[in-house]
């Protein structure tokens, strides 16, 4: 690997910041200099080692180059790095477009999405593609749910839908930041508070972070409901609220 410049060392410590790894140890380090023997027919004279030159600072690559979702997939595997998925059916890892300039990153998977390993399937996912869609239409944006990237925080579904533990969240962020890094779109659109906090770590709740920009690295991220809260009675305004933000991130990925 190429010596680090501080651009990329900045990268690697924010990509391990989000994992949540607080200490880094360099691998290699010089060895303590060995006690310098006094030469006998020279005493003034003192031999010193060679000076070392400073060791570079290995680190594994932020995502291994040349990444790919079905590289991401199989390093996935039959996962059981958490307890979620002694629960689940499926491993629910993604769906649509793999190279969309926009991706939606919802909590983690609910029944219906556990059964058919697709994001977004159930009622709340039937909101979104009409959101998507209905929006886009109203815009002039011609675009369907399979033209955009969905996937979740959380690739297993955790036991009676209950908000993913922060440990489960550092676990699999790895893969979703793998996929956000492999997709590279223009902008990444955050359906609730869990998805918020995953992907700008900011820790405000949702209606403080709705419709302003974040950035996951370079990458724009807009801020809105999740569909499953806008399915709940009254909450009409939060509805125009959400289409509002919808439109403004349909905007600036497409126009
Ligand atoms: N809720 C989510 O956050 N994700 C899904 O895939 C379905 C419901």
């Amino acid at each position: 690997m190429p010596p680090l410049d501080a651009d990329r060392l900045r990268q690697f410590l924010e990509f391990y910041q989000d994992l949540g790894v607080k200490s880094l140890y360099r691998r290699g380090s010089a060895a303590p200099p060995e006690a310098a023997a006094p030469v006998e027919t020279a005493p003034l004279q003192v031999v010193r080692p060679p000076v070392q030159p400073p060791p570079v600072m290995e680190l594994p690559p932020l995502a291994p180059s040349g990444d790919t979702l079905l590289k991401i997939i199989e390093d996935l595997g039959d996962c059981r790095r958490c307890r979620l998925h002694e629960g689940r059916n499926k491993i629910v890892f993604g769906v649509g477009n793999e190279s969309s300039p926009l991706v939606f990153v919802g909590e983690g998977p609910g029944a219906d999405e556990d059964e058919q390993g697709i994001p977004f399937v159930g009622r709340a996912g039937q909101l979104l593609t009409q959101m998507i869609e209905n929006t886009a239409r109203k815009e002039g944006i011609p675009l369907k749910r399979e033209d955009v990237y969905i996937c979740n925080v959380v690739k297993c579904r955790p036991p009676g839908n209950r908000t993913p533990e922060p440990d489960e969240m550092e676990i699999c962020g790895e893969f979703l930041y793998r996929q956000l890094s492999a997709i590279k779109p223009k902008a990444v659109c955050a359906l609730g508070g869990t998805a918020a906090r995953a992907v700008t770590g900011h820790k405000e709740g949702v209606t403080k972070m709705r419709g302003k920009w974040f950035k996951w690295r370079e990458i724009p991220v807009m801020v809105t409901y999740h569909p499953s809260y806008l399915l709940r009675p009254y909450n009409e305004s939060a509805k125009r609220e959400a289409w509002e933000d919808l439109k403004k991130i349909l905007h600036f990925v497409y126009d």
